[in-house]
């Protein structure tokens, strides 16, 4: 890669965006993937996975002490994950708007909790709250070797 290109790629963000056990249990795996090619952002890693504690437990180590915890632990430990690192502009803070709000009931009509979900504790979706995050979380699930740095053939159609 030239290293124009090298610059692009490093000025684009990457966000670890999960479908939690009830969203693939629910089938609504390919409607979330499809809301995120859409839009024009790049999946550079993505996994089917049974999560195991330790690793949930270092993923939402800032709730530890949240009253919830234990429920969430059990939820996110009820079936298997769909674990996906998206890339491109904006994509963190756009990918939690197009989650919709923790909670479904504030989620607007249109987000994917809003048009799927209803409860707080089975709300389908996680997306990473920060750049940093999204780093981290991608690091986090994803080894080197599965995140793939290739160029989309249709990016000078998403960027001008
Ligand atoms: N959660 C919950 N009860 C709460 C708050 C959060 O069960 O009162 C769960 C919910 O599934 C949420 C996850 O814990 O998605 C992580 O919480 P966070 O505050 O990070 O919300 P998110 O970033 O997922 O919107
Ligand atoms: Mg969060």
């Amino acid at each position: 890669t030239s290293s124009i290109q090298t610059q692009w790629t490093m000025a684009m963000e990457r966000s670890y965006i999960m479908i939690k056990p009830d969203g693939v249990q629910r089938g609504l795996v390919g409607e979330i993937i499809s809301r995120f090619e859409k839009r024009g952002y790049k999946l550079a890693a993505m996994k089917l996975k049974q999560a195991d504690e330790d690793l949930l437990k270092e993923h939402y180590r800032d709730l530890a002490s949240k009253p919830f915890f234990p429920k969430l632990m059990g939820y996110m430990l009820s079936g298997p994950v769909v674990c996906m690192c998206w890339e491109g502009k904006d994509v963190v803070a756009q990918g939690r708007k197009m989650l919709g709000a923790t909670n479904p009931l504030e989620s607007a009509p249109g987000t994917i909790r809003g048009d799927f979900s209803l409860d707080v504790g089975r709300n389908i979706c996680h997306g990473s709250d920060s750049v940093d995050s999204g780093k981290r979380e991608s690091e986090l699930w994803f080894s080197p070797a599965e995140i793939v740095d290739n160029e989309s053939a249709l990016k000078d159609w998403i960027y001008e």
